[in-house]
This record gives C-alpha cells, sequence and structure tokens, in this order.
C-alpha cells in the first residue's frame, strides 16, 4: 500500500532502521519506518486514510506517526532534497537524500533502506557495507566523529553488540575509547543516559550489556557510585534470575525492569548519597521519592523477613509483610534472600497469594445489616488474613466470620 502511494505521489518512500536490519537476522520486528523523498507528512496522512489510521504530525520535525487500527505504529519520516551549491562555475548538485538521512544514522547495521516503490520493491540500498558487517556480525560507525557527535551511541553499541551476539569492529571499539578518555559521558545530561539505560534494561540480557559497560569503565564515567564490584555482579545476576522467572508466570503487575536493576545497581550506597545517582540520572521528584521510598521499603522487609519461620509463622504475617510493597521491591527480596524457603514462600506469594481476593464483598456486608464505614476495611482484613492462613475456605466460611 505504501509503496503503490509512493508511486502515485511521485516519490520515492523505503523502510529504513531496525525493521531492515531485523529482514536480515530474520528476527521479528513490528516497528515500521519509513522515510519519504518528498513530503513525509503528507505522505503519512493520505496513508492513513487509506489504510485506516490516525496520523500524529510534528511538523517541525516533518516527521509523523500512523497508528493503525490494531496500534501497530508506522514512523514516517522526510528525506529532504538537499542541493550543494558549488562557488564558480560548477554545477548544483542534488545528493540523494536517503543517502543523507542514513548517514546521520548510528551504525551501519541500522543505515540499511529498503525500496517499497512497486517497480523496485525490495531492492536494498546500502552506501556504507551494511549487508557485509550484519554478515561478519559487527558493529561499526559510519563516520569517526560519530560518538563525539553523540555519546550514547557508546551505549547502543554494546545493546546491540549483546543483543545480537556482534562484536564491535575494532576502529569503532578505538573510537569509544577516545570518546571516553575525552570523558564525553560526563557532558552527558542525565536523562539521555537514563533513556539509553532503560533501553538496555529491557533486553533479554540485561546483566551482559552492563558487564561491557563496566570493562570499559562506563559504570564510573556515568558516576563513580555506580561501580559494578563483584557483589553487585552477583546480586543482579540474582536479579536477572527472578525477573526472568516472573516474566515466564505472565504475572500482573507488569515489572519496569529499570526499577529492579538501579536498586541492584546502586546496592550499598547509602541513602543520602543515594540521591548523588538519582540526581545525575535526572530522577523527576516523584520518580526519586518512590526509589528511595522503596529501598527504605526493602530495608524493612529485609529485617522482619528475618524473624519468619516457615512452619512457624503465618502465611498472612508474610502477607502483611510483602503486600504494601512494589513489585520490584519483592522480586528485588526474593533475590537477596539466602534461605531457600524464604525465596519459595515469596515466589508462592507473587504466584497466589498477591492476588487473592476473599469471596465476600461490601454489599453482602450490607445485607448483613453491617453500616458501611472504616469497619468494612477491617472486616475483610481479618477475612483475607483467615483465608490465606486456610481457616476460611468457602464463601459460606467466610460469611460466618464475617457475623462475629
Ligand atoms: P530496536 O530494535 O531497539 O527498536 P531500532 O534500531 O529500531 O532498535 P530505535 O531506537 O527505535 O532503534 O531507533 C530507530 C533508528 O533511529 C535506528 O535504527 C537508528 O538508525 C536511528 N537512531 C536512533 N538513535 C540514534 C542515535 N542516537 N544516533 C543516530 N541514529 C540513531
Amino acid at each position: 500500500e505504501a509503496g503503490e502511494l509512493a508511486d502515485q505521489l511521485g516519490c520515492e518512500a523505503y523502510a529504513v532502521g531496525g525493521f531492515v536490519r531485523d529482514i536480515l537476522l530474520g528476527r521479528p520486528n513490528l516497528d515500521l519506518d519509513l522515510v519519504v523523498e518528498g513530503d513525509g507528512i503528507d505522505f503519512a496522512k493520505k496513508f492513513a486514510s487509506r489504510v485506516g489510521g490516525r496520523v500524529k504530525a510534528h511538523s517541525k520535525f516533518k516527521t509523523a506517526v500512523v497508528i493503525l487500527d490494531d496500534d501497530q505504529r508506522v514512523d514516517v519520516a522526510t528525506a529532504r532534497l538537499e542541493y550543494y551549491e558549488y562557488p564558480a562555475a560548477l554545477p548544483t548538485v542534488e545528493l540523494s537524500s536517503i543517502k543523507m538521512d542514513l548517514y546521520r544514522r548510528d551504525f551501519t547495521v541500522n543505515a540499511l533502506a529498503l525500496r517499497i516503490n512497486p517497480g523496485r520493491y525490495g531492492q536494498l540500498v546500502d552506501f556504507f557495507g551494511a549487508e557485509r558487517d550484519i554478515r561478519n556480525k559487527t558493529i561499526r560507525v559510519l563516520h569517526s566523529l560519530s560518538f563525539v557527535e553523540d555519546p550514547t551511541r557508546i551505549l547502543r553499541a554494546i545493546r546491540f553488540e549483546r543483543r545480537f551476539d556482534f562484536q564491535i569492529g575494532g576502529q569503532t571499539m578505538r573510537l569509544i575509547k577516545n570518546a571516553l578518555s575525552l570523558k564525553l559521558f560526563s557532558k552527558l545530561s542525565g536523562t539521555r543516559v537514563m533513556h539509553e539505560l532503560q533501553l538496555i534494561m529491557n533486553e533479554e540480557d540485561p546483566l551482559s550489556c552492563m558487564l561491557r559497560m563496566q570493562e570499559l569503565g562506563i559504570m564510573e564515567a556515568i558516576h563513580p557510585l555506580l561501580k559494578l564490584t563483584q557483589e553487585r555482579i552477583q546480586i543482579l545476576t540474582e536479579l536477572v534470575k527472578v525477573h526472568n522467572w516472573y516474566k515466564l508466570l505472565y504475572l500482573e503487575p507488569k515489572i519496569v525492569p529499570w526499577k529492579l536493576y538501579i536498586l541492584g545497581m546502586t546496592a550499598g550506597v547509602k541513602r543520602d548519597q543515594t540521591t548523588q545517582v538519582t540526581k545525575r540520572l535526572h530522577f523527576t521528584p516523584k520518580e526519586e521519592r518512590e526509589f528511595l521510598q522503596l529501598r527504605d521499603m526493602i530495608g524493612e522487609a529485609l529485617m522482619k523477613l528475618m524473624g519468619w519461620k516457615e512452619g512457624k509463622s503465618k502465611l498472612s504475617r508474610l502477607y502483611s509483610i510483602l503486600h504494601p510493597i512494589p513489585v520490584e521491591g519483592i522480586l528485588f527480596l526474593m533475590a537477596r534472600s539466602r534461605k531457600e524457603y524464604i525465596r519459595r514462600n515469596i515466589s508462592q506469594y507473587l504466584a497466589r497469594l498477591r492476588s487473592m481476593a476473599v469471596d465476600v464483598n461490601g454489599k453482602d456486608l450490607m445485607d448483613m445489616g453491617i453500616k458501611p464505614g472504616p469497619v468494612f476495611g477491617q472486616i475483610l482484613d481479618k477475612l483475607m488474613v483467615a483465608k490465606i492462613d486456610g481457616r476460611v475456605e468457602t464463601r459460606e466460611d467466610q460469611l460466618k466470620l464475617a457475623k462475629r
């Protein structure tokens, strides 16, 4: 559809970036990025009206997002035709604008385009040897100032290298080391660092990215307190395990990976020093408050859990220790507990107890003639405790207990 539209509008259109890279790698990728040599916004609007979808346009950047009815997104960017006027009698040259567009990208593997106009559909446009780099499993920048222009590309290089099991090329690695020795990281805004860190933590294997960062001294370059010590590596290894376990269960709520892993990255940092890190990473006041609160809750819960003994302590006690804590904190506790039975019981809590509800509701209580008010909460809490401890299995038993 998009290709036919491009023909009708008399322009060239290309699929670009990660979408094309992943086709060559045989990996699924649902994020389609298009570049149009022409008016990208006009193209997006016409495309949306053809296939059915909404358009969000950014006229400043000449880009638009088409959100299709099935929630799939198609990003459309404009490649401007750029004319370079030479002095004196030399002719004006028109540079291929898709080439300019691709040249601004981070790595060769992301700088591939695929023609989608019907006559040329599926032709690869590869100016920079991307196909060869994909074959040789190499991450390579397009020019030597790439990391000076944008040091976040260092983190992106590591992320793609680890995700695809590629190698950062020799010259590219020298450029990374050079950029690091120029301390370019310290000038980078917290927001941008944090954004790339979040992308890393959303990866399948965030730890191998973090180890690579440490190997290159990037952790300390972001903030001296973030050095990955052996102890932290051990904690992060456990965090990856519990995180994968949790993902496999498809439980709700979904966890926010960075909240879990930043806890591991800052393990052992004192409370007042933690804010140095959250400030460096430009947490919002709300994120900072919640993160510190999470840390405090974890500390408290670790103490309480030491007193919890399987067989002796009640399950409802475990429930009341864990229930106020966000799920990232609970996974952290699970990873940090040395005793096998604590880990097992926390996993039981997450898989079963956490989502448990009593079988009696407010209406039942009103039907019994109890007046709504704080007492409702107290009764329901009492029922919950009794249900968790296995004292009232059925709804009938719960109604009886509520009456008392
Ligand atoms: P992913 O599979 O992680 O989504 P992607 O390649 O689609 O990978 P995006 O972050 O969505 O990555 O970026 C889309 C495209 O924009 C990339 O393919 C890359 O070419 C380009 N890009 C993104 N960030 C940068 C950057 N910092 N510098 C240069 N180009 C970038």
